[in-house]
Parts: C-alpha cells; sequence; structure tokens
C-alpha cells in the first residue's frame, strides 16, 4: 500500500469538523477568534530523508525549512514550533552545530521554539509548525480554476541530481540499490551514508538539497493573488497532481518552461526532463492565478529577487498532460515520489 492510500484508508475521516481545514492541504486550519492558526507536522528520519554524514548545522537548518514550506504554501505567517527528536546520544559538537542551524532560519523567520520533547534513540527529527493568517485567505490546494495560470518558484531539480548523484556513486562503489538508501545488508549501506557526495556535484545542487529556502515572503505576497498553491517537496508532477486533484481540475503543463537549477545544462534531456517533473526536495512554491494578476505577480518576484515562471494553465479535464512548445505531446514514464510505494 502507498502513503497516500495508506493515509486515506486509516486515518482520513473525511471532512473536518471542528477545523477550517483538515487532512489533505498542506497545512491543517484551525479558526483561532479573529485569526486562523495554520499548522504542520514534519518528519525527518536519518538515511531516508537525510545521509547521516549531513552536517548538523546544515540539519538543523532543513528540518525548520520544510516545515516552514508547509506555512509558506498556505501564506502564512510563522509564529511558532515544537521540536521532537530521538537522538543516539548527547553529542555537545553535534547540539551546538544542529542547534546554531536551527535557530539562524528561526530567528529570520521569526519563529519561535515553544517546546518538544526529547528522548534516547535512532536520530529522528519531528517538528510542528504554527502559522497565523487573516480569517478566509489561506492559500488552499483547492482553489485552481481552468484558465488560472500554472507557476513555480526558483528553479527545480537540484536537491534530487544531488541525491541521484550520491546514490549512482554508492551504486556504482558498493554494489548497492541505487534508488533507495536501504542497501541489501545493513552495515555496508550505514558506511555507504557517510561517504560524502560526489565532486561533479554542482555546489548550488547541494546547497538546495542542505539549505533549502521556505518561500515564506512569497507566500504571504500572493494571499489575495493566488487561487491555489503547494509547496514543491515530492517532485512537480506528484504535487502539481495533489492540486489538481484537490481542485477538480487537470493541467497542462509545458515542460519546456520548467526552470531548472543552474549548472544542469549539461545533463541529457531524458535526465533534465525527470528532474524538472518528478526531482523531489526543492521546496519551492506551485501556484495558480487568474491571468489577469501576471504583472503583479511579476512585480512581486522582482521585489523578492526570486525567479517565477509561468509553466502552463489548469483546464478543465481530469489529468495533467505534459507538451512542449509546439503544443505536442510529451512521452514521460517516471513517478513521483511516495513512501512505501
Ligand atoms: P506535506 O508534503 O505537505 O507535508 P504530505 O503529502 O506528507 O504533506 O501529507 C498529505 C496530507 O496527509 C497532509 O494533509 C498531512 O497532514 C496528512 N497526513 C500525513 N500523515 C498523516 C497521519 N499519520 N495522520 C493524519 N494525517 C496525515
Ligand atoms: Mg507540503
Amino acid at each position: 500500500m502507498r502513503e497516500f492510500e495508506l493515509i486515506r484508508r486509516f486515518f482520513d475521516r473525511g471532512p473536518a469538523r471542528k477545523a477550517v481545514l483538515g487532512i489533505g492541504d498542506d497545512c491543517a486550519l484551525v479558526d483561532a477568534g479573529e485569526a486562523t492558526l495554520a499548522v504542520s507536522t514534519d518528519m525527518l528520519v536519518e538515511g531516508r530523508h537525510f545521509f547521516a554524514d549531513m552536517d548538523p548545522a546544515s540539519l538543523g537548518h532543513k528540518a525548520l525549512a520544510v516545515n516552514l514550506s508547509d506555512l509558506a504554501a498556505m501564506g502564512a505567517e510563522p509564529l511558532g514550533f515544537t521540536l521532537a527528536m530521538a537522538l543516539p546520544r548527547a553529542d555537545q559538537a553535534w547540539l551546538q552545530a544542529f542547534s546554531q542551524g536551527l535557530f539562524a532560519l528561526a530567528d529570520r523567520s521569526g519563529c519561535e521554539l515553544v517546546g518538544g520533547d526529547t528522548t534516547q534513540g535512532p536520530l529522528n527529527l519531528s517538528l510542528t509548525v504554527f502559522g497565523r493568517l487573516p480569517r478566509g485567505v489561506a492559500l488552499r490546494r483547492d482553489g485552481a480554476q481552468p484558465g488560472d495560470d500554472l507557476w513555480v518558484s526558483g528553479e527545480l531539480g537540484g536537491a534530487a541530481h544531488a541525491v541521484r548523484r550520491r546514490y549512482a556513486a554508492m551504486a556504482a562503489a558498493q554494489g548497492l540499490d541505487g534508488r533507495t538508501l536501504a542497501g541489501p545488508d545493513g552495515v555496508a549501506s550505514a558506511q555507504a551514508l557517510r561517504t560524502g557526495f560526489p565532486a561533479d556535484v554542482p555546489a548550488l545542487a547541494l546547497a538546495r538539497l542542505e539549505r533549502p529556502e521556505p518561500r515564506l515572503a512569497l507566500g504571504m505576497a500572493l494571499r489575495h493573488l493566488a487561487s491555489s498553491a503547494i509547496d514543491l517537496s515530492d517532485g512537480l508532477l506528484g504535487d502539481l497532481g495533489h492540486l489538481c486533484e484537490r481542485s477538480r481540475c487537470g493541467a497542462q503543463l509545458r515542460v519546456e518552461r520548467v526552470p531548472l537549477c543552474p549548472g544542469l545544462e549539461g545533463l541529457d534531456a531524458r535526465e533534465r526532463l525527470s528532474l524538472a517533473l518528478t526531482g523531489g526536495d526543492d521546496y519551492e512554491l506551485c501556484f495558480t492565478a487568474a491571468p489577469e494578476n501576471r504583472p503583479r505577480i511579476r512585480r512581486i518576484g522582482q521585489e523578492l529577487g526570486l525567479a517565477l515562471t509561468v509553466v502552463g494553465q489548469i483546464d478543465a479535464g481530469d489529468r495533467i498532460s505534459l507538451v512542449d512548445e509546439d503544443d505536442r505531446p510529451v512521452a514521460f514514464e517516471g513517478r513521483a515520489h511516495e513512501h512505501f510505494a
């Protein structure tokens, strides 16, 4: 059973009764007097979401960044977070670096650590973030309309390229399964998890993987302009699929317009397409907006110094069609990342 079927079958009990919005979006929404509270939890597991030799300061940054990205996707302003962690040992140098990376991002995002839980065990970081919105303005996955432009922020594929290059190098060196972190025998793979990245991975791609930037200012600026939004954690095709499903619409994606992380130009065309469509972990925003909002959205991109690109249109269908610049269908058989797939 795949991740999303598992959630649907055992945990999704239909529309929320007390919350404004329950399972199925980037954050849950809860009424809190004048304001709406946005809440999201994300867990990072060693060997699954990060390599065992990841620099602890980057890990502190990323643990919070992936959570803040869900607030960004709703257009929420960060308030606070809790931190639940299992640690194999109390390593002071590790904790010093981890907390420094965590608080550097927390401080510049205005997000305060307000509680948590600490226990001994295999390294596991689970954060819950809280953000605030005026009532009724949250960017949800279910608001896209046929005719809307489809936008993405930043450039895609860098994070996934770094991961793929490392798996490929690991597989070549150790005869491991190149697609997953878990090798055939636990000891060999544990060593392989500490081998570092191949030298040919562009620094920018590695930075996208280890220091993703939650697009908080963009999410807040889009509050009255975007009709829907989602953050890109599992890859554009999969995450856009969630947005279309929730909005009951289809999309036409112009694959050549999807902006790719600089440094990946030399890869072959199939690999570039695969990174653009199914490369996860970029934590950019994918959003929709009426075409008349284009000039205002472009101005926001200029003000933030962030590339914002129209990559297609929402339509009334029930599928995502991939087309080139001459409107010809583009063949692609890859799929988005899902746990338990
Ligand atoms: P995201 O990538 O934004 O963190 P996911 O794709 O991981 O979201 O999850 C999809 C939806 O399922 C979200 O609304 C999330 O809150 C919900 N969800 C995931 N796991 C559980 C669970 N164990 N119980 C309840 N809801 C869950
Ligand atoms: Mg999300």
